[in-house]
């Protein structure tokens, strides 16, 4: 698996897996931390989510096979 390093204590950070979110509709807390890319892929949103140990820092990144560009 690809390790990645902390951005603030470049602490290796630790994997917690690819969590769904749910964006669009209602649920609007996800525009704070999304912003318009949340507008961009309603419903179901798979992300890898990582964690510092650290300084707790958590990152998203999304997996590789998901479709940025359908916008159905
Ligand atoms: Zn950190």
């Amino acid at each position: 698996m690809e390790e990645k390093k902390c951005p603030q204590c470049r602490t290796y950070m630790e994997c917690l897996g690819v969590k769904e979110f749910r964006t669009g509709g209602k649920t609007g807390g996800w525009h704070l931390l999304l912003g318009d890319f949340a507008e961009l892929q309603e419903r179901i949103m798979k992300l890898e989510m990582w964690v510092c140990s650290q300084c707790r820092q958590v990152l998203f990144y999304l997996p590789d096979k998901s479709p940025l560009k359908s916008r159905k």
